[in-house]
């Protein structure tokens, strides 16, 4: 998983914080403790207007539903 890297920061929910109400992380985890530091996820402008590479050539893409790519060709 990729969730580190780029711009994801606190734009989710921590499971941790969500099942045990902590967090070994604190105030460093990358993930939100409470919708209070839920963060807006910025989107690109053409954000799935187009088919991602990985689906188009047969791969499953590792994003998921992180992409902002298309995953459905229709
Ligand atoms: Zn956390
Ligand atoms: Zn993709």
């Amino acid at each position: 998983m990729d969730v580190f890297n780029q711009g994801m920061y606190k734009t989710e929910l921590c499971n941790k914080w969500q099942e045990t109400g902590t967090c070994p992380y604190g105030p460093h985890c990358q993930f939100a403790h409470g919708l209070s530091e839920l963060r807006p996820v910025i989107r690109h402008p053409r954000y799935k207007t187009q088919v991602c590479r990985m689906v188009l050539s047969g791969v499953t893409c590792p994003y998921g539903h992180r992409c902002h790519f298309r995953h459905s060709l229709s």
